[in-house]
């Protein structure tokens, strides 16, 4: 209990640290976003100060989530000499609250004209400062010279604040004046750990992240026995420390176990408000990190770094709660909580059928195309998952029929109460990208190594589109109940097609998804473009989350991304081939033929049909290989030709991809049969049962 935010300037802080004008006003700032007045920021930087330097801090770093999907950070002293040749400690209000980072080694997508190369970072008061190390860590956001973001937190901000808005309409309408409407989240976790020794002689894993090459192991995840299985003692220590580290900087991580595939892990914190929760994640998988190699291991945080084995995600638990601790997507015990709940679930469902191409973005990287619909996470295709219960009663809503276990009543909105429905609990349906949990969403479709802001920008978007548009249509009308069943019944008819509560991974729902109209984009390629249709632009622009130009320069951003990170595994995977794979393959058919020239020569009726056989089969799958490099090589040389990003990303997935497997598939059955001792870099058995 004492450690908890022990290093955090949270709210027990401030109250203790500072004045309780600054105090009332800062708090009011980061309830309702007003902005700080600068007389306030004095006394709050320089109570600030002694805190931190109380907790052995000499440095100020202003922390930021550009483009890259990592934090950055910059580390200023509090040092300042003084006249008479001595030191002091200063932290002014500026130093707090706005800072310079030169923008010109981040991505901006064309945003920071090479002249302008300034970045601006400014602070977000409503995520507590912490201290980490000997500094003290302001989170910020990060914009250009003219105010454009240039990262992933003012985005998030300005989504939060849409929602807000058409959220606390929605409230008005129902008679409740509660002063604002937050988006929450809790992000699981999911995380691999590997010894660190055995690790960095795969570098595969180290320059990519993922496993290029490996055969099957003999023991993979069939026996099921990992899953929620006993920690093992090293691993129960890193938590330990993870647990220590995470909660003296007041992340509320709350549940770990290990999860389905051997050596992989999950991490689950408590949720809170949007952006701090994105902090929070980024925090968390810094300090998965870093802890892991004080442990000797290395955290692998990639999507899908072991073929045949199951991937790592992040499941964004998603609601809406105000001021005053309400979850609005909690159905409530009255006829009129009941209605509320109902109008925002129509609400998320709607945003989720009229975005699905948004959703689908904001979880696509080059790695986790790997992993979503590989049977292990849900499929690229968006759909909503309700359990059949809340299914029935909006089916008896839509069709004016009573609700089967409801008695004979029909449900009158905002008069009668909602049948209770039992919460699907047997049925977690782990196959929907997006489920219903009772009182949350579930979005389950984020990378393990994804910011989660991305995902959460689009849904508060998406969810305040929907609100705009129930508050449009019922404001002013005389009989709101009317009004109300009127537009729940509307809404259910024109989305119902996004709610799914079957199994996802049947390839029978591809079909039953295309004939119901929804996207299906299985890659990264595929989904991007979709970016900049006139209805998504109109989106971001209505609620001034992105301009145009803002989400022209992140598409680019991450057309050139997915195509540096194919490029950068081509070409490792070229280089292993070739100086690894085929020089085992050649040392070992050269044991094979001494062996059997010395068998024959010393006993020529001594059989040699292994050596012979193998030989063969080795000799052949060389050549194979060898033309495979060569082909591989071509190709890139085609990539580095292509004019423009979209171009370039498509050639990568539909040329240099499938030479990439179709290499892989060679040099593991190479590795089925060449000699322990002569392949070159520890196998997939070595790697997932590295850590005891
Ligand atoms: P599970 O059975 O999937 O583990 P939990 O109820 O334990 O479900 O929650 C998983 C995650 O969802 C946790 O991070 C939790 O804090 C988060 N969560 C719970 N309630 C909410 C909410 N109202 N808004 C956002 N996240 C929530
Ligand atoms: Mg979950």
């Amino acid at each position: 209990m004492d450690m908890y935010g022990a290093n955090v300037f949270n709210d027990y802080t401030m109250k203790r640290r500072l004045p309780p004008d600054t105090y009332t006003a800062l708090r009011k700032t980061m309830q309702d976003g007003s902005k700080l007045d600068n007389s306030v920021a004095v006394v709050v930087a320089e109570a600030m100060k002694d805190w931190a330097i109380e907790l052995g801090a000499t440095h100020y770093t202003h922390w930021f989530q550009p483009m890259t999907g990592i934090t950055a950070e910059k580390h200023e002293s509090f040092f300042t000499p003084t006249a008479d040749g001595r030191g002091s400690a200063k932290f002014s209000e500026t130093a707090l609250t706005q800072g310079e980072a030169d923008a010109s080694s981040f991505p901006s997508g064309g945003l920071r004209a090479t002249f302008e190369a300034r970045g601006y970072t400014a602070w977000d008061p409503t995520s507590y400062a912490f201290v980490r190390g000997n500094t003290l860590y302001i989170p910020t956001a990060f914009c250009s010279y003219s105010g454009e973001a240039l990262d992933e937190k003012t985005p998030l901000l300005r989504s939060m604040q849409a929602l807000n808005k058409e959220a606390l309409r929605i409230m008005k309408l129902f008679g409740n004046d509660t002063k604002s409407v937050k988006p929450t989240v809790g992000a699981e976790q999911e995380y691999f750990l590997i010894d660190k020794a055995i690790f960095e002689k795969r570098k595969d894993l180290v320059y990519t992240g993922r496993t290029l090459f490996g055969a099957k192991p003999p023991k993979g995840q069939e026996l099921d026995d990992q899953y929620f299985g006993a920690i093992k003692p090293r691993v129960r220590a890193y938590m330990k420390s993870l647990d220590e580290a995470l909660w003296k900087i007041g992340v509320p991580v709350k549940t770990e176990h290990n999860e389905t595939a051997p050596a992989q892990h999950e991490l689950a914190p408590m949720f809170t408000t949007t952006n701090i929760a994105t902090d929070h994640n980024q925090l968390i998988m810094e300090i998965m990190q870093s802890t892991a190699k004080e442990h000797g291991m290395i955290c692998v945080l990639h999507e899908k770094p072991f073929g045949g084995i199951n991937g790592s995600g992040k499941h964004n638990n998603w609601s809406l709660s105000t001021s005053e601790g309400t979850n609005l997507l909690d159905p409530g015990e009255t006829p009129h909580e009941n209605a509320q709940f109902l109008l925002f679930l129509l609400a998320v469902i709607k945003a989720v059928d009229e975005y699905q191409d948004l959703l689908r973005i904001s979880t696509a990287s080059a790695g986790n195309d790997h992993r979503l619909g590989a049977e292990e996470a849900p499929p690229a295709i968006i759909s909503v998952f309700l359990g059949d219960e809340l299914m029935a009663i909006l089916d008896a809503i839509e069709s004016d029929e009573p609700y089967a276990r409801g008695g004979d009543a029909m449900m009158k909105i905002g008069v009668t109460v909602l049948p209770s429905f039992p919460k699907d609990t047997s049925d977690r349906n782990r196959t929907s990208p997006f489920a219903f949990t009772g009182n949350k969403f579930e979005f389950r479709m984020v990378g393990a190594n994804m910011s989660i802001a991305k995902a959460n920008i689009v849904l508060n978007t998406a969810v305040a589109e929907s609100l705009r548009q129930f508050a449009d249509t019922l404001e002013d009308e005389p009989d709101f109940n009317a009004a109300l069943q009127a537009l729940i019944k509307r809404t259910i008819r024109e989305h119902k097609r996004i709610i799914f509560n079957g199994n996802g991974y049947d390839d029978a729902w591809t079909q039953e998804a295309k004939k119901r109209g929804l996207l299906n984009l299985p890659t990264t390629p595929d989904a991007l473009p979709y970016m900049l249709h006139d209805k998504n632009v109109e989106l971001f622009e209505r609620h001034k989350v992105f301009t145009k130009n803002e989400l022209c320069a992140r598409l680019e951003i991450r057309l050139e991304n997915y195509c540096s990170l194919l490029n950068i595994e081509a070409v490792t995977m070229y280089k292993l081939a070739k100086k690894d794979i085929l020089s085992a393959a050649a040392a070992f058919t050269r044991e094979l033929s001494e062996t059997a020239a010395a068998k024959q020569k010393f006993l020529p009726e001594a059989d040699c049909s292994y050596e012979r056989d193998t030989i063969l089969r080795l000799s052949e799958l060389s050549a194979e290989l060898h033309k495979k490099v060569s082909q591989l090589y071509s190709c890139l040389g085609f990539a580095e030709g292509k004019k423009d990003e979209l171009t370039k990303a498509h050639y990568f997935k539909d040329a240099v991809l499938p030479k990439m497997e179709a290499m892989r598939e060679i040099a593991d059955e190479l590795e089925s049969m060449i000699a322990r001792n002569h392949w070159p870099f520890p196998t997939y058995g070595d790697l997932l049962f590295s850590v005891r």
